[in-house]
């Protein structure tokens, strides 16, 4: 064989092998092969409370919904004016693009009849379309009671809401604790180092004055052991991010718990691939697609036409990226390291994307 016929025989080979192995840093299709526009999409999870130019017109395109979630319990100006945006952009794009869900006044936390009037405002809110009730983590790691401690997600106050929202089949989202992370020494491989850098009033390491993470968990457990008709959506992996063998326990233990992956898709990649993808087969009735991306123009600024398109831009371009992550194959790149794709099967990824939150939100049609 002379040098040429060598260089042709060697070319066609790499092209054969490259062809079978999926040559190249980026994903493939998965064995699926459903496409991103193809696979109907909700986020269960982000905050858009701004009437963002484009928005409407790319999610239409991409078939993704947002369940755009109210998150200020604590401003009662604030809470007041979400949910009216909330439900100002869920009837002006009245195509179910963006429906939401409101969240618990916690001003009042202390008042007579707390409860009662809480339930008041849930139940205007659902009249005009919530979907499910968002807690988030300042109940527990910042607001106090008269006493001095911490108010904590479970206390008994919380009880006839919880069993409301059970009566009215809506779910809680709970975002409680934090990753981890933020009890253990700041650690520049940890996927959560810029938030903690960026936001140290939540890195709680050695802050003993503060509950554990352990703490928050258990509070968690016994509202899902108090209240079994609850459906209680952990936001976040249910905070326990880091090992999906730990959400995989509560799982089995609560028939009412179910986790959202929204801001934690990082924290899965850096896990086994194998052992991540077992976890979203076995428990492929239980576990919802989010991302938590915000935008807030009711306290935040107002953004420039550039700066609108660009964050619609920046979206898209996450909503394509986690769907590589879950849906491709091979290795790709994301938040700056190399991992490897999950592959879901399709049945999966479709349960994943938009089942489970339709049968857990009949409010979101199909
Ligand atoms: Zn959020």
């Amino acid at each position: 064989m002379n040098t040429e016929k060598r260089i042709e025989v060697f070319l066609k080979l790499v092209l054969l092998v490259s062809l079978i192995v999926g040559f190249g840093s980026g994903c493939g299709t998965s064995q699926s092969e459903l496409t991103f526009e193809e696979i109907d999409k909700i986020d269960v999870h982000s905050h858009i409370f701004d009437d963002v130019e484009g928005l409407a017109e790319m999610l239409e395109r991409i078939h993704l919904r947002i369940i755009n979630v109210c998150n200020r319990g604590t401003d009662r100006f604030v809470l007041v004016r979400m949910e009216e945006m909330a439900e100002e952009l869920n009837r002006k794009y009245g195509n179910g693009i963006l429906p939401f869900a409101s969240t618990i006044d916690l001003v009042g936390r202390d008042e007579p009849e707390y409860a009662e009037s809480v339930i008041e405002w849930l139940g205007k809110s659902f009249e005009n379309g919530s979907l499910m009730v968002k807690i988030w983590k300042d109940v527990g790691l910042e607001l106090k009671n008269p006493d001095g401690s911490f108010l904590m997600p479970n206390d008994p106050r919380f009880d006839p809401i919880y069993d409301y929202l059970a009566g009215q089949n809506k779910p809680l989202l709970a975002h409680l604790a934090e990753p981890l992370a933020a009890w253990l020494p700041l650690d520049p491989e940890n996927v959560h180092y810029g938030y903690y850098s960026n936001n140290p009033e939540w890195h709680l390491y050695g802050r003993s004055e503060y509950p554990s993470h352990e703490d928050l968990m258990a509070a968690r457990d016994s509202i899902l052991e108090k209240h079994p008709n609850l459906i209680l959506i952990g936001a976040h992996m249910g905070s326990m991010s880091h090992d999906v063998a730990e959400v995989a326990k509560r799982l089995d233990r609560y028939a009412n718990f179910y986790v959202e992956c929204s801001a934690r898709t990082a924290d899965l990649t850096r896990q086994d691939a194998k052992t991540v993808r077992e976890f979203f087969i076995k428990y492929q009735d239980r576990v919802l697609y989010g991302l938590d991306m915000t935008r807030n123009a009711i306290t935040g600024e107002q953004l420039s036409a550039e700066e609108q398109r660009a964050f619609v831009d920046r979206l898209e371009e996450r909503y394509r990226q986690d769907f590589q992550y879950y849906a491709g194959t091979g290795r790709m790149e994301y938040r700056g390291k190399e991992i490897e794709c999950l592959g879901l099967p399709k049945d999966v990824l479709e349960k994943f994307y938009s089942g489970n939150a339709q049968r857990l939100m009949p409010g979101l049609g199909n």
